[in-house]
């Protein structure tokens, strides 16, 4: 495959090319991953789209949220990509997200492009996968990469690890009760944005966001932010109020970080983290695709239950056999 013609293609924006680059860095086969990598090398690298990583749980407003925000974008000239990280496990319950008949409007937006999770049981491929298709679309000339997630689990923090932004969706409380946000999300969220904020919920939206407004306070500062972030605000997905506020929010935020070289910090540390992800995820693989590694795996873990050897003792022995 000529990897360099097809890095051209998407140079220029051509949408099949696009396309086809990410069924090739989606695919399984051995020789389509040496192609993927070799394409991926290819990639122009000096166009940078904001990532914005988005989260909530089913039913808050995502793909509303993602039809208004995106729709609004492309309104303004902008190319927006959105894409969707969906740990298997929750695929069962709600509806699929990247899904493009949630987002009708969006999905026939010539400026717009939406690439539903793919299906990969393993967290981990979803992950690689979707970091490549985020430098596919920049490369493509995306200004901004929408990454969806669910509420649940691991894979908000994996979606922070790719993202320039971390948006939290919630919807308005009842109560006075913070909705069971863990903590470590909150201190991973750059923008809080309660929506459904129109109508009967307004009251609730706003009650909602003076709670987390004040939360966020509580958080120690960061130092990738400027003084008032995280920030916590109302929108409505469904009238629309609040969104070009969210939008001026976000870029503010990027601008300061741009300025103050936090933004590129960030990426550095992320391709670091990433990087030694592959690592640690190549030599997962090769304990369990080589034959010879797999019986080592066997016999050292028959020895270890019939307490020949100590667990200590019998790994570094695994992982001296894996050296040569
Ligand atoms: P998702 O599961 O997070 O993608 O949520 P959806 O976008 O499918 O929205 C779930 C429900 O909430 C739908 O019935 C939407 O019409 C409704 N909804 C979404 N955004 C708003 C909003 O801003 N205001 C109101 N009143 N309803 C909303």
């Amino acid at each position: 495959m000529d990897t360099q013609a097809l890095a051209e293609q998407i140079a220029r924006g051509e949408r099949r090319a696009l396309a086809r680059a990410i069924t090739l860095v989606e695919s399984g086969r051995a020789d389509h991953r040496a192609a993927a990598t070799r394409l991926l090398e290819a990639l122009e690298t000096d166009r940078q789209a904001i990532r914005i990583g988005l989260s909530g749980t089913p039913g808050v407003g995502k793909s509303t949220f993602i039809e208004a925000f995106g729709s609004m974008l492309t309104g303004q000239g902008l190319k927006v990509a959105v894409l969707a990280v969906d740990p298997s496990s929750a695929r069962s319950g709600g509806s699929i997200l990247g899904d493009k008949t949630r987002m009708e409007k969006l999905s026939r937006d010539p400026n717009a492009f939406i690439r539903p999770s793919p299906a990969q049981s393993q967290l981990g491929g979803v992950a690689r996968r979707t970091r490549e298709v985020i430098r596919l679309c920049e490369a493509a000339g995306y200004d901004v990469v929408l990454i969806e997630t669910v509420g649940v689990g691991q894979s908000e923090t994996m979606v922070a690890e790719m993202a320039d932004l971390f948006v939290l969706l919630l919807a308005p409380a009842g109560g006075d009760e913070l909705q069971g946000v863990k903590r470590g999300i909150m201190e991973i969220a750059d923008l809080i944005l309660v929506n459904k904020a129109d109508g009967e919920l307004q009251a609730a939206a706003n009650r909602t966001c003076a709670d987390y407004a004040g939360a966020l306070r509580l958080l120690r500062k960061r130092p990738q932010d400027p003084e008032g972030f995280p920030k916590a605000l109302t929108v409505s997905a469904v009238t629309g109020a609040g969104l070009s506020g969210a939008w001026e929010e976000m870029q503010a935020l990027t601008e300061w970080r741009r300025e103050t070289d936090h933004w590129t910090a960030r990426r550095q540390a992320q391709a670091r983290h990433w990087f030694e992800e592959e690592v640690r995820q190549g030599l997962l693989a090769r304990l369990t695709a080589d034959p010879d590694a797999r019986a080592r795996m066997a016999e050292l873990g028959a020895a270890v239950a019939r307490g020949d050897t100590s667990p200590a003792m019998a790994a570094e022995e695994m992982l001296e056999s894996l050296r040569g």
